[in-house]
């Protein structure tokens, strides 16, 4: 499954509950599978996010914490990040991307293309 990462401006989601795990709906029924959103750090010492509506189309959102390019690991070992390129319209993350509090969808972002592992 090769799916584009449309970059769409920020967007919204709800925290619903499903069992006993966590799933984050997106509000607005509009965006397409696989879109991005960039929410750039405001606060100092806040970290660069990716948001990610779940490429397999179960609408379930991830926010993904990233390090720019040359940007030191935190120290904090519980920190889970991603490596960017840099790109900011076809962006490629390291490692793989993994929707653990959605649906498990397993697969890379490189290029701006999601492809399923
Ligand atoms: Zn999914």
């Amino acid at each position: 499954m090769r799916i584009p990462a449309r970059m769409v401006p920020p967007f919204s989601a709800i925290l619903s509950r499903n069992g006993r795990q966590a799933k984050l709906v997106p509000t607005d029924e509009t965006l397409v599978n696989g879109s991005i959103s960039w929410f750039v750090p405001v606060l100092p010492g806040s970290r660069r996010r990716l948001r990610v509506l779940c490429p397999c189309g179960c609408r379930g959102v991830s926010d993904l914490f990233v390090l720019s390019p040359g940007e030191d690991h935190p120290t904090d070992e519980h920190a889970i990040v991603w490596r960017w390129d840099g790109n900011v319209e076809k962006p490629t993350l390291f490692p793989s991307v993994w929707m653990d509090r959605a649906c498990g969808w397993h697969g890379f972002l490189r290029g701006g293309v999601w492809e399923s592992a």
